[in-house]
């Protein structure tokens, strides 16, 4: 089986959601859709496959029944999942658990990296906080004094930021994000800016076990971007960490690549053909590890973001 994977996105309505995800997808007709699930195999929003010998089937499925796609990785589920979040308003502070405590859930952990596809001018994140402790951060969270506590870091366009789980964060409003993370769906709430749901109430917080996944002192990321320019085509490295790969490919002529072990490839612009399919903006697809070698030929200016696991994983 020598074909690529392309996948059916999964839409998410959010309160928080905007309209600019519908540039990417124009198939979206509602309004306020926050997030597109771009490749999952998770349960809450499994990616279909669209195309070929496993057309109309789950990734999920795929992952479980054809090992040898995915280089029959030990993972007992699938390891990734890529989204594009679109916040018109800012989303709650919140941290993610790391492997070892997600695992009493039979989940995942969650590290995450964000690679911004647009903000606003004055557009910010949350990253990281300054407590030394448990208490320290209740008490501060308790008086009212956010600023003190939670690290704000302006942003815009093409900024990439890595989240290991523990650490505490927030997407501030105006920002669409693409998304590279462990698939894991456990987020713990921690604060929410007092704001009140339609019906008068407050959104749950999940301080207890929110203070148990946050680390002290706050995580500190180094994080060294490199690029090179071949045949034209400026090749980014985003991240190389134990969870994933990340790389960003702005390509105007011919690239050729190694496909190993397999490869997410998020098209964020431009049109053109991969190993003889036609690729568009939007396109989720899975290079699975029975191709060799990936060959992309642009006919536009083309920004991909690709997704792997690295070696050790195996
Ligand atoms: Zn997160």
């Amino acid at each position: 089986m020598k074909e690529l994977l392309f996948l059916t996105p999964v839409f998410k309505y959010r309160i928080w959601g905007n309209d600019k995800l519908k540039t990417y997808y124009p198939m979206i007709k509602e309004n306020n859709i926050g997030e597109s699930w771009v490749i999952s195999a998770h349960e809450n929003g499994p990616s279909t496959i669209l195309n070929g010998t496993f057309k109309g089937q789950n990734l999920n499925d795929i992952y479980k029944t054809h090992p040898e796609l995915f280089d029959n990785i030990k993972a007992e589920s699938f390891p990734l999942l890529v989204k594009m979040i679109d916040a018109h308003d800012r989303l709650s502070v919140q941290v993610h658990p790391d492997d070892d405590m997600a695992s009493q859930f039979n989940s995942y952990g969650k590290t995450e990296c964000w690679y911004i596809l647009d903000a606003d001018e004055d557009a910010e994140i949350i990253y990281g906080h300054t407590a030394h402790s448990k208490e320290e951060f209740r008490n501060l969270l308790e008086s009212g004094k956010y600023d003190e506590l939670l690290i704000r870091q302006p942003i815009k366009k093409g900024d990439f930021f890595f989240i290991p789980a523990g650490m505490v964060h927030a997407i501030g409003k105006g920002i669409l994000i693409l998304e590279i993370q462990q698939s894991s769906d456990i987020t713990y709430r921690l604060y929410d800016y007092e704001r009140l749901e339609k019906d008068g109430k407050k959104r749950d917080l999940h301080l207890d076990l929110g203070l148990e996944a946050t680390k002290f002192p706050s995580l500190t990321v180094y994080n060294e971007i490199s690029s090179i320019v071949e045949n034209d085509n400026q090749l980014i490295t985003l991240i190389e960490y134990r969870y994933f790969n990340v790389y960003k490919w702005n390509l105007k002529n011919q690239f050729k690549i190694s496909n190993e072990p397999f490869t997410l490839l998020t098209f964020i612009n431009g049109f053109g053909s991969i190993n003889g399919y036609p690729y568009k903006k939007g396109d989720g697809i899975i290079v699975p590890s029975t191709i060799k070698e990936i060959e992309i030929n642009p006919d536009s200016f083309t920004e991909v973001v690709a997704a792997k696991l690295p070696s050790l994983n195996k």
